[in-house]
């Protein structure tokens, strides 16, 4: 059992509905610094780059308040393991303005681009709650809260989908995705 669900437990027996919070605030930031220097650690020697102009131009349109040029990626990853998620397929991570990716990120690929929209959601929620840290604190508490709106392709939801950080990531990605979470190229826009 991973510390999130014994803490779930605890927290379920002593009856902690307010307790839930400040827990989930401080165990979120402290996950959050780790695995962000476990992923520095164990990719120290992958380059950072920008994304290419035109996936720029795609991202600053659905998120026009984002400084998209400040985004960072690193390709061809060691993705240390996710504390949020047992589920198998983690395709990439994202620490503030900088993704992670698995392996190698083709911008002309439709699906690489969906994917790479719920990452820079994740950038835009990093800027709209203030720093890594205030998005840390809200992304532990939203573990612990659930709640979130998951879209009706991802069958079996767990607690990594229904908070509500991810429930908005996987949302903001399912425009551009059918009813069974395949990608459908005409729906990016096209800038
Ligand atoms: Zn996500």
């Amino acid at each position: 059992m991973s510390l999130w669900g014994t803490l779930r437990s605890i927290g379920e027996v002593f009856g902690w509905k307010r307790a839930a919070e400040p827990v989930g605030c401080n165990l979120g930031k402290v996950i959050y610094r780790e695995t962000k220097r476990s992923a520095q650690i164990a990719n120290f020697h992958r380059p950072r780059r920008q994304l290419r102009p035109g996936t720029r131009a795609l991202m600053r349109e659905l998120f026009p308040e984002l400084d998209v040029n400040a985004i960072r990626v690193r390709t061809r990853c060691r993705l240390p393991s996710n504390r949020f998620s047992q589920t198998g397929s983690i395709y990439g991570m994202t620490f503030g303005y900088t993704i992670y990716w698995r392996d190698n990120l083709d911008e002309d690929d439709p699906t690489d681009l969906v994917k790479l929209v719920h990452e820079v959601m994740h950038v835009d929620q990093v800027r709209r709650y203030g720093s890594e840290d205030d998005f840390a604190c809200e992304y532990g508490k939203g573990y612990l809260a659930g709640g979130g709106d998951v879209p009706g392709h991802i069958r079996n939801p767990t607690a990594y989908h229904r908070n509500p950080l991810e429930a908005e990531a996987y949302a903001f990605d399912a425009r551009f995705r059918d009813e069974r979470g395949r990608v459908v190229p005409d729906r990016l826009p096209t800038p």
